[in-house]
């Protein structure tokens, strides 16, 4: 039976966060509750179609899925669990903030199966907390900690986040330190990148030019000083035993993010929720973005789509985009295998290429891996690819190496 990795979303905050671009806003009680009414149509209308399907695993991300209650959370479980069939094994993560956890509420995660939780605390410093636009204090999260263990849950995620405004390695340093006394399983700790709409971009979107081209930056660290942050972070977490699998995640041997590996690997996913992405039978496509929209009902009909889906398969070495719905033909499956593969430590496998395209990955990107190579940007052994430190360091360039050149055309 083939897998599938679902993914929920839940586009709700108290507050939105002065760096965030993710699809997210407050919404009170009554939104809420008439959102999770949709989403749990949704699932009953689109899970028929992924009868094949095997669910290997389940994420709720956000948003803060923790702003429902326990007992949306485990009704929409529930849904889950009786219209797909749900691996017994299968890795069930939530995402939570800080102060929105409950004792209660946690209970139910963990009688609905929920097996891994995903702490956001970005930094353990007040100051550092308030400037980013939180909600919550380092206390709050301590509490909310130690609640989820009292709760059963072994399997802990925290999110951290380096080179915000001000910070210095040794604050960056003082956060991971406070993190690593809890000894979560799982620590992904990103880079504060300054996204246009937000009002960090208002802030910050000057420092940010300044920082790429290398000159000196009013509030945002140095690229000097991120990089510097980058390697304590993974020697320092390498010293107390996490491995590091993708550039930006640790973990304990054994406790690596399941669902996020199969995302890298191009394992299909269907996305339930508003504006979440699906990629299935070789082709992406989104719901709606718009709250409104998806509250009357207007999420993607996945029969309707699969059909088309079906119908453009003829059209093989032809990119075409529908709507939201984009057909990736071979030469786009092979640059994604790249990418995204080459973001894991592992790299790719040269066999798993071969299997999946039917060509040596030599014929397609023999001249550019040779490239790499002498620069020292990539290695290559026991039949994997995969980047050194420097291309770690600089893999947004070695990434753009990979893109084929397409040719696009668009369907009615
Ligand atoms: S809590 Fe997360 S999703 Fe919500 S606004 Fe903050 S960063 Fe964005």
């Amino acid at each position: 039976m083939r897998e599938l990795e679902l993914y929920v979303h839940i586009p709700f905050c108290v507050k939105k966060c002065d760096y965030c671009d993710f699809l997210s806003m407050p919404a009170d009680e009554s939104v809420r509750r008439h959102y999770v009414g949709q989403l749990l149509e949704e699932i009953r209308q689109n899970a028929p179609v992924c009868k094949e399907y095997q669910v290997s695993s389940v994420f709720f991300g956000g948003g803060t899925p923790s702003l429902l209650s326990g007992g949306q959370t485990a009704e929409i479980m529930e849904e889950l669990q009786e219209r797909f069939q749900v691996r017994q094994n299968a890795e069930i993560t939530l995402e939570c903030n800080p102060g929105t956890l409950t004792r209660q509420k946690l209970a139910l995660y963990k009688t609905a199966g929920v097996n891994r939780l995903s702490l956001g605390l970005q930094s353990a410093d007040h100051r550092e907390l308030q400037k980013i636009g939180r909600i919550h204090t380092f206390e709050e999260f301590l509490e909310s900690f130690d609640l989820a263990r009292k709760a059963g849950f072994s399997n802990i995620n925290v999110d951290v986040m380096s080179a915000l405004p001000g910070q210095r390695t040794k604050d960056w340093l003082y956060t991971l330190k406070k993190v690593l006394e809890l000894r979560p399983e799982h620590i992904s700790a990103y880079s504060l990148i300054v996204e246009e709409g937000t009002p960090f971009y208002e802030r910050y979107g000057e420092d940010e030019l300044r920082r790429q081209r290398g000159e000196v930056c009013r509030d945002l660290p140095s690229e000097e000083t991120e990089r510097q942050m980058y390697e304590l972070t993974r020697e320092i977490l390498a010293d107390h035993g996490y491995l590091r699998y993708e550039i930006s995640n640790y973990a304990k041997p054994g406790r690596e993010c399941r669902h996020n590996i199969g995302y890298w690997q191009l394992t299909p996913y269907l996305g339930l929720g508003l504006g979440s992405s699906s990629y299935l039978e070789q082709a992406r496509f989104s719901n709606t973005r718009k709250l409104e929209e998806y509250l009357k009902g207007n999420w993607n009909d996945l029969a309707e789509i699969l059909e088309t889906v079906e119908r453009q398969k003829g059209r093989a070495d032809v990119s075409c985009g529908q709507g939201e719905l984009v057909m990736l033909d071979k030469r786009a499956q092979m640059e994604e295998f790249m990418f995204l593969g080459l973001r894991m430590t592992a790299g790719i496998a040269r066999k798993k290429f071969q299997k999946l395209f039917g060509v040596e990955l030599e014929g397609v990107y023999g001249e550019i891996l040779r490239k790499l190579q002498r620069q020292g940007l990539i290695e290559q052994s026991e039949g994997r690819v995969f980047l050194t430190e420097e291309g770690i360091s600089v893999s947004n360039y070695v990434l753009s190496e990979f893109l084929l050149e397409v040719e696009t055309s668009s369907s009615e």
